[in-house]
């Protein structure tokens, strides 16, 4: 009689296949200390935070996770995995593997689901039309060059990104770094109709296949042009290019708009000419500060201007808060509301206030949009200013 094989159960192929990724091996090494659960801004409201999810794995029972909606609180903001003594990859790692399986068992909000398919259908989670895609750039003086119009070589391609691109409050951001460009000289171009969402927020909202797909996209239109570097407004844009392009053969330098301007500090410094006496902090986006450890540059171009006085969060760096926009985040306002009635965008508006600051100082686009609205509904902070670092270079410069 031939031996009767068992199938593996899910828990068995689930726990496998985190062993798999990069530093899966960690797993094993989980001390059950908590940590992570402690340093989640979700974790006192999920079912399963990252630590008793991987009780779970342990105990065979991960099945009862994927059960769970409240995976989706997680906004891969990055703080669990920092935090993490036993160096395990829990938001790439775990989270997101979550997420992937609670995608294929159709457990996903509507809200969220609506913005994959419009990622996958206009390459964009606004489902607007790529042809509008440059759009923000009219009217900017000298005009902003469009790859498949200019037809020549840049040093520079400028990766703008969805909000950036799309989003009316965030267009502005696009504008002030196009003058912030053209005030230093700096020979650009944007891909305009033919960039793609960068998809890493999808990738983290465990929509893995979604990313590759966009990923392809935005090669092939790379590969149709001639440029030294590749800038970023968007943090997660630079997460993906990166990080995670280069597995999928993708390879490019790139930096964060704030690296670029950073390294461009000389010639920036004699253009701030307007002082601007202002309390400032500095927000530290999660995928600039903690996923990719550049804190010193924001702080340095804000420093940078005439006047300012910058002033620190109780949260800062690698302890920031996130805006409550990663990892899909942005695409579920509504299930985060109903779930939790409190906003993480709220909680960082009170620190600002806390910390005197006039003006909250950004670098993410999905982060004007967020804490605008939050401001709104914090007592005290109907006088903050939410301004992302361009918007304050372009007002020194005098553009
Ligand atoms: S912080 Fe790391 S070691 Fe501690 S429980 Fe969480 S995953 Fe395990
Ligand atoms: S990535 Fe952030 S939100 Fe997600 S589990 Fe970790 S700490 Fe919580």
């Amino acid at each position: 009689m031939a031996p009767v094989t068992q199938r593996p159960s899910f828990n068995d192929v689930f726990y496998a296949s985190l062993q798999k990724l990069p530093e899966g091996e960690n797993f094993l090494a989980c001390l059950q200390c908590g940590t992570c659960s402690g340093a989640c801004p979700f974790g006192y409201l999920m079912d399963f935070p990252p630590s008793k999810m991987i009780a779970s794995l342990r105990a065979g029972f991960f099945d009862r996770v994927i059960k769970t909606d409240l995976v989706w609180m997680c906004v891969s903001c990055y703080a669990c995995t920092r935090a993490c003594p036993a160096k395990i990859p829990l938001t790439q790692g775990l989270m997101t593997r979550a997420k992937e399986e609670l995608l294929l068992a159709g457990n996903v909000p509507t809200e969220l689901q609506d913005a994959l398919e419009n990622s996958q259908r206009y390459g964009n989670p606004m489902g607007e039309s790529p042809r509008r895609r440059a759009a923000w750039s009219r009217g900017v003086e000298p005009p902003v060059k469009i790859m498949s119009q200019a037809r020549q070589p840049v040093d520079v391609l400028w990766f703008v990104g969805d909000y950036a691109s799309f989003h009316p409050r965030v267009e502005q951001v696009s504008q002030a770094f196009a003058r912030v460009l053209n005030a230093l000289g700096v020979n650009y171009g944007v891909l305009g109709p033919e960039e793609n969402s960068d998809g890493d927020s999808q990738r983290l909202a465990g929509e893995r296949g979604l990313f590759e797909m966009l990923a392809e996209k935005n090669a092939q239109a790379f590969a149709r042009y001639s440029f030294g570097e590749i800038i970023t407004t968007d943090p997660h844009a630079f997460n993906a290019l990166k990080n995670e392009y280069p597995a999928l053969g993708i390879n490019y330098p790139v930096r964060h708009y704030t690296q670029f301007l950073a390294d461009h500090m000389a010639q920036l410094k004699s253009l701030l000419r307007r002082s601007m006496k202002a309390r400032v902090t500095y927000h530290d986006p999660c995928y600039l500060g903690r996923a990719n450890g550049v804190f010193d540059e924001p702080r340095r171009l804000l420093k940078a201007i005439p006047g300012i006085e910058l002033v620190e969060m109780s949260h800062s760096q690698e302890t920031s808060l996130c805006c409550g926009g990663g990892g899909g985040g942005m695409w579920l306002d509504g299930y985060t509301w109903e779930k939790a009635h409190v906003r993480l965008s709220e909680w960082r508006v009170r620190e600002a206030v806390a910390a005197g600051a006039e003006i909250l100082a950004i670098a993410c686009p999905y982060e004007a949009p967020r804490f605008e609205d939050a401001a709104k509904m914090v007592e005290k902070a109907s006088r903050l200013i939410v301004r992302d670092i361009a918007e304050l270079l372009a007002e020194s410069i005098g553009e």
